[in-house]
């Protein structure tokens, strides 16, 4: 069972300082929500024993877990070199597309002769190494250093402003796309998103092989921003990936785009997860910079269902303080007068909408969680959207959308597959059910909430106050 439980969900990427049974339980207990399995890194086999490791800690500690299956898209990396080269400011630096011997640096995506021009950027390592393209000569790129450092093997490389000619899936994360179906994930990521087009393809690529896994898109390029609206409306939700987006874009820029993106989600109600470097200190320190914090806390004030984590959890040192700091910062923020004020505007409460109008009167009521009892997940993704005050403890027969719902602001997914109705009868098995698997007790107040799909129009909704 969830040993606490916080609106804002936590995704936590796996890898080398997570890779074992013992780490994903200790991540799990502190606080974890949804697995982040990053086909960047680590073999099929990695990821299949990361899978089990989720897997048998769900079913042992009686928690939900979910599992997203983040694609590599087409990143463009540097190739293999032996050691670290070291570049300074000032210096001369070849680029190469071909595979042939040479003095310069092989880079693994062909179109880069093309897709360049005389003064352009080339970003290494998360722009950290920055390049200007001096001359285009047969397969070589000549530039000159800006920006130094230590370059490595298979480093990625951005082209801020270029028109990538890439396809949205490669054929490794078509692989990938075929495994995650056949693995039952509950969410794949598509990288590098530049119109809805994107997604689409891999919604069809799904619907081939059978399974209409959800689809997040990654918005992490400045095609995407100016495609936002159409690629949310074709997303199951959306990641503001924001150490591509940094590197595309110019940093400063990214703080406004990410409320934006949010908005845009929660009016939309898709699922948003805020990434990257939210914790990044804590790659290497068991403490968060005041900075950092405050990041973690403004994304959630900015009204994300849920903040993740990369390189902390998967090679870090402290992956599971790091989880517990997350957790933390949510419960405080979420404890705060400033949030609850907050809920009136993120709800969109200006909306004529009935749904949310209807369950504001929930708010001022004094129970404990409002129990959506679904078939579908959609009362539940309903109420999460419309940011109900209440825990909602979201009761539903599918298991494959109970883990779903687990990346959902405020729902504490179960699994229930009793019969879901308010007679004397049934409601005695759900407060049993929801007494052993969650933070309610005996005597706690609750408004259980039924009715598929919630408030179409000719169905019946009902709602009834309970005491369990
Ligand atoms: C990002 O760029 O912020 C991101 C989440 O993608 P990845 O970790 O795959 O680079």
């Amino acid at each position: 069972m969830q040993a606490s439980f916080n609106k804002t969900k936590i995704v936590a990427t796996l890898g080398p300082s997570s890779h074992s049974l013992e780490k994903v339980r200790a991540l799990a207990l502190a606080g974890v929500d949804v697995f982040r399995l990053n086909s960047s890194h680590g073999t099929v086999s990695d990821h299949e024993q990361a899978m089990a490791f989720i897997r048998q800690v769900a079913l042992e500690e009686d928690m939900v877990l979910a599992i997203l299956l983040d694609l590599q898209g087409p990143k463009i990396r540097l190739g293999n070199f032996d050691g670290v080269k070291l570049v300074k400011v000032g210096d001369e630096l070849d680029l190469t597309v071909s595979s042939e011997e040479s003095h310069a640096l092989f880079v693994d995506y062909k179109g880069l002769i093309h897709d360049v021009a005389v003064g352009d950027p080339i970003m290494i390592n998360d722009g950290r190494i920055r390049l200007r393209v001096q001359k285009v000569l047969g397969d070589i790129v000549h530039t000159i250093v800006e920006a130094g450092g230590e370059l490595t093997a298979r480093k990625g490389i951005n082209l801020p402003g270029a028109d990538v000619a890439v396809e949205a899936m490669t054929p490794k994360d078509r692989e990938y796309v075929a495994w995650g179906v056949k693995q039952d994930v509950d969410f794949i990521a598509l990288s590098f998103v530049r119109k809805s087009e994107d997604i689409l393809g891999l919604k069809q690529l799904l619907q081939e092989l059978g399974r209409l896994i959800p689809v997040i898109a990654k918005i992490e390029k400045p095609q995407a921003i100016d495609h936002l609206d159409e690629i949310i409306d074709a997303a199951d939700g959306v990641m503001v990936a924001r150490g591509d987006l940094g590197v595309e874009m110019n940093p400063e820029q990214v703080p406004i785009i990410q409320k934006s993106i949010i908005q845009k989600a929660n009016i939309a109600q898709k699922p948003v997860i805020v990434a990257t470097q939210m914790l990044e200190s804590m790659i290497h320190e068991p403490v968060a910079t005041r900075a950092e914090v405050a990041d973690v806390a403004n994304a959630i004030l900015d009204g994300t269902d849920a903040i993740m984590l990369s390189a902390e959890t998967a090679s870090g040192d402290f992956p599971v303080e790091a989880v517990t700091m997350m957790s933390r910062i949510a419960s405080e923020v979420e404890a705060s007068k400033l949030y609850a004020s907050q809920y009136l505007f993120l709800s969109q409460d200006h909306s004529p909408d009935l749904n949310i109008q209807m369950t504001r009167l929930l708010d001022p009521l004094p129970i404990k969680a409002v129990i959506a009892m679904t078939q579908t997940g959609r009362t539940a993704e309903k109420l999460s959207k419309a940011k109900v005050r209440h825990p909602i403890i979201a009761l539903c027969p599918q298991l494959h959308m109970v883990r779903r719902l687990s990346l959902l602001w405020g729902v504490y997914p179960l699994l229930y597959e009793g019969p879901l109705e308010i007679s004397e009868a049934s409601l005695r098995k759900v407060f049993e059910h929801v007494m052993a698997h969650s933070f309610l007790k005996a005597g706690d107040q609750v408004m259980m909430v039924t009715g598929l799909p919630y408030f179409t129009l000719g169905k019946t909704t009902s709602f009834r106050l309970c005491s369990i």
